[in-house]
C-alpha cells in the first residue's frame, strides 16, 4: 500500500517539549528516586531523550506488551517481556509513546499497583483523548493530538519509521 508521511510535530517542537516535561518531572520528584519503566518499543526514543534531562537518581527497566497489529486494535494484551526489577515501594514512572484507547496502560498500571509500587505515574509523549475507552489518563503529556495514525520518534507503522526524528501522520494514497 502506498502512503506519504505528513509532518505533525517537528523535531524542534518535540525536543523542546521533552525538555519542558523533564524539568517538570525533576521538580515534582525532587529528593526522590524514580524507577522509570519504558513500554517497548515505542517509548524508547522519548524515554532516552527525557531521562538525560532529569538530574535525579534514576533506575530504568523495560516491559513489552502487545495489543496492536498494523493500525487496528485486537483488544488482546500480552506481556511479551516483563521488567526484571522489583517495583515494591518504588516511585514508578511509566513511559509510553501514545495513549489511544488506554487499554494497554490501564492493564500495566493495575499490574504494577498489585505488585506494591509506592507511587505510579504515567508520562506519555502523545495522547489521543478522542479514542479513549479505558479509565486512564496521563499524568505528564507531551502533546494532545487528533485521531490520526502517527509515526516517528519511536512510533511505527508495521515496525518502520520509528527512527524518524519528527512525528508524522500516515496519509494513504
Ligand atoms: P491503547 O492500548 O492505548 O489503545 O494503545 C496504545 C498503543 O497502541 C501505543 O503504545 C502504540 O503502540 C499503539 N498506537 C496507538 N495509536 C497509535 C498511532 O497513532 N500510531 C502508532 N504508531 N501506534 C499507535
Ligand atoms: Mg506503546
Ligand atoms: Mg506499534
Amino acid at each position: 500500500m502506498e502512503y506519504t508521511i505528513k509532518t505533525l510535530l517537528t523535531r524542534k517542537e518535540v525536543e523542546k517539549r521533552i525538555k519542558e516535561l523533564a524539568k517538570e518531572l525533576e521538580k515534582d520528584y525532587q529528593g526522590r528516586e524514580i524507577l522509570v519503566i519504558g513500554l517497548l518499543k515505542g517509548s524508547v526514543m522519548f524515554m532516552t531523550d527525557l531521562i538525560k534531562e532529569i538530574n535525579l537518581p534514576i533506575v530504568i527497566d523495560f516491559m513489552s506488551v502487545s495489543s496492536y497489529s498494523g493500525t487496528t486494535s485486537t483488544g488482546v494484551i500480552n506481556v511479551l517481556k516483563d521488567i526484571d526489577v522489583d517495583v515494591k515501594d518504588k516511585e514508578v514512572l511509566i513511559i509510553e509513546d501514545i495513549i489511544d484507547t488506554g487499554l494497554t496502560l490501564s492493564y500495566v498500571k493495575k499490574m504494577l499497583q498489585k505488585r506494591g509500587a509506592k507511587s505510579l505515574k504515567i508520562c506519555t509523549l502523545l495522547d489521543k483523548p478522542s479514542r479513549r475507552t479505558a479509565e486512564i489518563k496521563g499524568d505528564y503529556i507531551g502533546f494532545k493530538i487528533p485521531d490520526e495514525f502517527v509515526v516517528g520518534y519511536g512510533l511505527d507503522y508495521d515496525q518502520y519509521h520509528r527512527n524518524l526524528p519528527y512525528i508524522g501522520i500516515i496519509v494513504k494514497k
